[in-house]
């Protein structure tokens, strides 16, 4: 078994869940996250509270270096509801307007060359094809072929793990529990932030959001299921 990973870790559920996931698997764990210009910084004040907490719970004496990188090629590009003042829906694209053009494959890019540098070539992401919102860089094909791409490119076997990338949001939260039991669920509850307007103001069942974007709506349900299970 590899020795270290590298978790891509944005303060979210998902890569909350991920950072569990990796802990429970490998020896060392590091993380990285990218301000890329959200507008937002509730999901980026989160991850410092989060990680803190981690490394109370098993596993958490693997948690080892964080790094927040600066990818704010994003934000001047812009364009994107999550980068500036554009409503979120349905775009001329077939896509949402929270779509981020390349996010993820720059996001992994940054991490392997990260990773290159720490000696790490196992990446851990939280990209998901079950409940996407039809963002192309969230599919299967996109990561292997980045993996793929990495691997040459850094002459080195890049590996990209997604644990949750054939299970929906139900499934998300039940991965928790099995990994870090009801502190787990509760520590994503309390601090994670997937609201797509960065809301801390709302306080649900689920955690705190809009309640009313996508990534609330998303959050919500699979809550919900996961609860009634
Ligand atoms: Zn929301």
């Amino acid at each position: 078994m590899p020795t270290s990973a590298l978790v891509l870790f944005s303060g979210g559920q998902d890569s909350t869940t991920c950072l569990a996931w990796a802990l429970a698997r490998f020896e060392r764990v590091e993380t990285v996250g990218f301000d890329y210009g959200q507008r937002h910084a509730a999901e980026l004040a989160a991850r410092p509270r989060i990680l803190a907490v981690m490394r109370t719970m098993a596993d958490g004496s693997r948690l080892g270096q964080d790094q927040l990188l600066p990818l704010d090629t994003l934000k001047a590009i812009g364009g994107s509801a999550l980068t500036d003042d554009v409503a979120i829906a349905m775009g001329e694209s077939g896509l949402p307007t929270t779509f981020v053009p390349g996010r993820n494959v720059m996001f992994l890019t940054a991490a392997a060359a990260l990773g290159y540098r720490r000696g790490i070539d196992d990446l851990v992401g939280g990209m998901c094809e079950t409940d996407f919102s039809g963002y192309p860089d969230c599919r299967n094909d996109t990561i292997k072929a980045t993996a793929r791409a990495l691997s040459l490119g850094l002459a080195r076997d890049i590996r990209i793990h997604t644990p949750l990338m054939w299970i929906d949001k139900a499934a998300t939260w039940q991965l928790a529990e099995e990994l870090g039991g009801p502190a787990l669920v509760d520590l994503i509850v309390e601090e994670t932030v997937t609201c797509y307007q960065g809301d801390r103001t709302h306080r649900h069942a689920w955690g705190y959001g809009c309640g009313s974007c996508p990534a609330c709506e998303l959050r919500a349900a699979g809550f919900a299921r996961f609860r009634t299970s």
